[in-house]
C-alpha cells in the first residue's frame, strides 16, 4: 500500500472525514481513509451509564492542558465515526441569519463567506444521507425549506407531549427535534431504533443511529477503490521541496512510522487535532506551521456556551427516549432582549448514575435513583464568539494545549432564566448541576462542539481556508471537518459539518 499513490487519503471517519469518504467512494475515486481509533466493540457496557459517564470507558487515553498548564481528559472519542458514535444526533441546520454579521451581548459575530442559499441543497443531502426524522414548519426561526424532512418526526412519549403541550400554552413553539435515529414508528418490526433509554451520549448497542460509522464508512470500506487504516495516527504531514503540495503523510501503526501517498489529502480530525496535525507538520517553508501563513491556525476556537440542566418534576417520569422536544423562541431575541439568547432542546433520560458526581459523596443511592426517576435534563446552547486568543496549540511534548476564555455569558444566563421559567410553567421547579458528563456549565473539557479553528474565507490574511475548504496555502489540501466555521450559531454544528462534507466532496469530484 505504500507504493500506491491514492486519489485522495482522508485522515478521520467522524461526520466530515466519514461523509467526504463516503462521496468520494461512491464517484470511484480511490481513497486511503486514516483513522487513530478502532471500530467501537458492541458490548453491554455501550449502554450503562456508569461505564460512559463515571469510569469513562470510551475517552481518549491522553491528557490535554488548559491555559494554566493544567491537565484535564478531553471529552472526545476516538473511534471509527468519532463523536458521532456517541452524538444524540439532533440534526438541526443553522438559521439563514448564522451566515450574516449579527451583534451580540458579547461582540459580533462575523458574516461567513457563503450564505445559507450555498448551503441549502446540501442540508438537504445531509439530511437524507443521515436519515434525520423531523417536521418542519413547527419551529418559526427555520430556515426555508420546500422538502420534508425524509422521514416522520420521532413522536413525543406522553410524559414529553404534556410537556410540549404545556409549553405551547405558553404561546411558544416548541418542535418536534429533528434527529438521526432510525425508528420505524409506522412498522416497529422494521425499525432498527428500539427506542431505548441510552441514546445520547452513548453508542447506539443495536447499531441504529445515523453514525459517521454506520451511515458512511461501513458502506464503503468493501468497495475495491476504498481502504481503511484504523488505530493508525496521522503525526505529520509532508511537503514537496518549494513547500506547495502535500506529497505523504507520516502516520504512526502499532508503534511503527509509516508513509502514505496520495495526490490530494483531506484532513478531517475534528477541529482541534486537525489544527494540532497542522501546527506540528512544520517545514522550511511553513516554519509556523503547515498553511499557516495568515497565523490563524488553532486560532478562533469556538465550543459553544452549553449548559445541561435537570429539572425535578412533580411527577415520575416514565419516558424511555426523552430527546425530541426542541425550543428556538429565544433564538434571536426575546420580550425583555432585542439580542439573541441561544437554542434549548431536552436531553436524554437523564441516570442515577449521572447524578452520581455532583451528589455530596455519603448521598445514598437510592436517593440518586429517585431524585433521576423524577428528573427531566435540558441542554441549553448560546453561541460563544470567536476570540483570537482562544486557541489550540501544541507544546514541545507534543501535547495539545486549548487556551480558551469563555464570552458571551449574559446571553447563556438569560437563556437559563427563561428556561428556568418554562420550567416552573410546565411543573419542574428544582434545578440543581448535574456534573458527570453534564455539568453545570460544560467545562472547558467539554469540546463536543468544537469548531473554528481553520476558518474560511476569501482572504487568504484572514482564513485559512478558501470557500472549498482547500488551504489558502497548498493546493492540494483540504479540511473537511467543523474546523472551518467562522462562527458557532448556536445549534448542534453535526448536520453542517455533513453538508460540508458534501458540498466539498462533489466539488472535489
Ligand atoms: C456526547 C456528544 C453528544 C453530541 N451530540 C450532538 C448532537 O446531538 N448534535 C450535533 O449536531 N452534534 C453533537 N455532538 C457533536 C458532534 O458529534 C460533532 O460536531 C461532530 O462529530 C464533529 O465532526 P468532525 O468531523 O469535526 O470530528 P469528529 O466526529 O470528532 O471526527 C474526527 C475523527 O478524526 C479522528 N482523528 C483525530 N485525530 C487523528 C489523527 N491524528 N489521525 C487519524 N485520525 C484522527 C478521530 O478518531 C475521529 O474519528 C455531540 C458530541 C458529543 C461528544
Ligand atoms: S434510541 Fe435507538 S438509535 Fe438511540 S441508542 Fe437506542 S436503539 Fe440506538
Amino acid at each position: 500500500m505504500e507504493n500506491e499513490e491514492f486519489d485522495f487519503i482522508i485522515i478521520g471517519t467522524g461526520a466530515g472525514g466519514g461523509t467526504v469518504a463516503k462521496i468520494l467512494a461512491d464517484a470511484g475515486k480511490t481513497i486511503l481513509i486514516i483513522e487513530r481509533g478502532d471500530f467501537l466493540k458492541r458490548e453491554k457496557e455501550n449502554w450503562q451509564a456508569e461505564s460512559v459517564f463515571v469510569d469513562g470507558r470510551y475517552n481518549p487515553a491522553e491528557k490535554w492542558r488548559d491555559k494554566n498548564g493544567k491537565s484535564f481528559i478531553p471529552g472526545t472519542h476516538y473511534f471509527v465515526g468519532g463523536n458521532t458514535k456517541f452524538y444524540g444526533a439532533a440534526l438541526l441546520r443553522l438559521r439563514e441569519s448564522d451566515f450574516n454579521e449579527i451583534k451580540h451581548y458579547g461582540g459580533t459575530s462575523p458574516a461567513w463567506p457563503l450564505k445559507y442559499d450555498d448551503f441549502k441543497p446540501f442540508y438537504l443531502k445531509a439530511e437524507k444521507l443521515y436519515e434525520v426524522h423531523g417536521k418542519r414548519g413547527e419551529d418559526p426561526t427555520e430556515p426555508h425549506e420546500d422538502s420534508p424532512y425524509p422521514f416522520p418526526e420521532i413522536s413525543h412519549e406522553p410524559f414529553v407531549k404534556d410537556i410540549f403541550n404545556k409549553v405551547k400554552e405558553e404561546n411558544l413553539n416548541p418542535f418536534h427535534l429533528p434527529l438521526g435515529v432510525r425508528l420505524n414508528e409506522q412498522n416497529k418490526d422494521k425499525s432498527l431504533c428500539i427506542r431505548c433509554s441510552t441514546c445520547d451520549g452513548y453508542p447506539c448497542l443495536v447499531d441504529a443511529k445515523s453514525d459517521a460509522d454506520r451511515i458512511c464508512i461501513v458502506q464503503i470500506i468493501e468497495k475495491d477503490n476504498v481502504r481503511l487504516l484504523i488505530n493508525t495516527k496521522a503525526e505529520e504531514l509532508i511537503t514537496d521541496e518549494i513547500g506547495k503540495k502535500i506529497t505523504a503523510v507520516k502516520v504512526t501503526q502499532e508503534n511503527k512510522e509509516r508513509m502514505f501517498k496520495a495526490k490530494n489529502f483531506i484532513v478531517s480530525c475534528g477541529a482541534i487535532n486537525s489544527a494540532a496535525l497542522f501546527l506540528k507538520s512544520k517545514s522550511k517553508q511553513h516554519p509556523n506551521g503547515l498553511a499557516n501563513s495568515s497565523d490563524l491556525i488553532g486560532r478562533y476556537y469556538m465550543c459553544h456556551n452549553n449548559s445541561a440542566i435537570v429539572a425535578l418534576g412533580n411527577k415520575r417520569n416514565t419516558v424511555k427516549f426523552q430527546k425530541t422536544i426542541g425550543i428556538n423562541d429565544f433564538y434571536h431575541n426575546a420580550d425583555d432582549s432585542k439580542l439573541p439568547l441561544g437554542h434549548i432542546q431536552l436531553l436524554g433520560k437523564v441516570m442515577p448514575d449521572m447524578l452520581k458526581a455532583d451528589a455530596p459523596f455519603f448521598t445514598p443511592r437510592f436517593i440518586t435513583r429517585l431524585m433521576a426517576d423524577f428528573a427531566v435534563g435540558w441542554w441549553i446552547t448560546s453561541e460563544d464568539l470567536p476570540d483570537l486568543e482562544n486557541r489550540v496549540l501544541v507544546n514541545d511534548n507534543k501535547e495539545i494545549c486549548l487556551h480558551y476564555t469563555e464570552n458571551n455569558t449574559e446571553a447563556h444566563e438569560r437563556l437559563l432564566k427563561k428556561l428556568k421559567k418554562i420550567l416552573n410553567l410546565t411543573g419542574h421547579f428544582h434545578h440543581f448541576p448535574n456534573n458527570a458528563y453534564l455539568s453545570k456549565k460544560i467545562p472547558i473539557a467539554g469540546v463536543a462542539h468544537q469548531v473554528g479553528t481553520m476558518r474560511f474565507g476569501n482572504d487568504p490574511k484572514t482564513s485559512v481556508l478558501d470557500t472549498n475548504c482547500k488551504t489558502h496555502d497548498i493546493d492540494n489540501l483540504h479540511v473537511v471537518d467543523g474546523s472551518f466555521f467562522p462562527s458557532s450559531g448556536a445549534v448542534n454544528p453535526a448536520l453542517t459539518i455533513i453538508a460540508n462534507a458534501i458540498r466539498v466532496g462533489e466539488s472535489l469530484i
